[in-house]
């Protein structure tokens, strides 16, 4: 990987391939790494297609931050995430949601940072009792868990805002 190591995660492997770690406890509300990566344009997402486009994160109306090459590639799934994704600038952050302990997965929910117009999905296979079974856009979740998700702010504004 590219970037300088985070003497605080590890990737290890996890129930679906690898994740990313804590080697340390986080509190709620702190930082846990920013996503390093290089800014697509969706037209080379849907070129590219496969894994390169289930991995990369939307960051405005056209562009996606593709985390090819850097830890970001290993930020997994889960149906009831323990973190969430925040822009500040044009730079996004990993926040912790809970309170996280040490050597636990950091997951977010990819719902939460999937736009109206995006129409990806994909199965999932997370393992939690919640588990939705499949990972829409944010307005095609049940409406429960969209209100859940906006009262707890877990959502970023400008997904929202597309
Ligand atoms: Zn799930």
């Amino acid at each position: 990987m590219r970037d300088t190591p985070y003497k605080n995660l590890a990737v290890k492997k996890t129930r679906n391939g690898l994740g990313i770690f804590t080697k340390v406890a986080f509190g709620i509300g702190k930082t846990i790494f920013r996503i390093n990566g290089t800014r697509k344009h969706y037209t080379t997402l849907l070129r590219r297609g496969g894994t390169f486009l289930d991995n990369c994160f939307r960051v405005s109306e056209n562009y996606y931050l593709s985390p090819e090459g850097h830890i970001g590639v290993y930020l997994n799934h889960s149906c009831e995430p323990n973190a969430r994704v925040i822009k500040k600038g044009s730079k996004l952050f990993v926040y912790a949601i809970t309170n996280i302990p040490a050597d636990a997965e950091v997951l977010i929910d990819y719902s939460t940072i999937t736009a109206g117009d995006d129409i990806w999905t994909m199965r999932c296979n997370c393992g939690h009792k919640a588990c939705r079974g499949l990972v829409t856009n944010f307005y095609k979740l049940p409406h429960a868990l969209q209100e859940k998700y906006k009262t707890l702010h877990i959502v970023p504004k400008y997904i929202t805002d597309i």
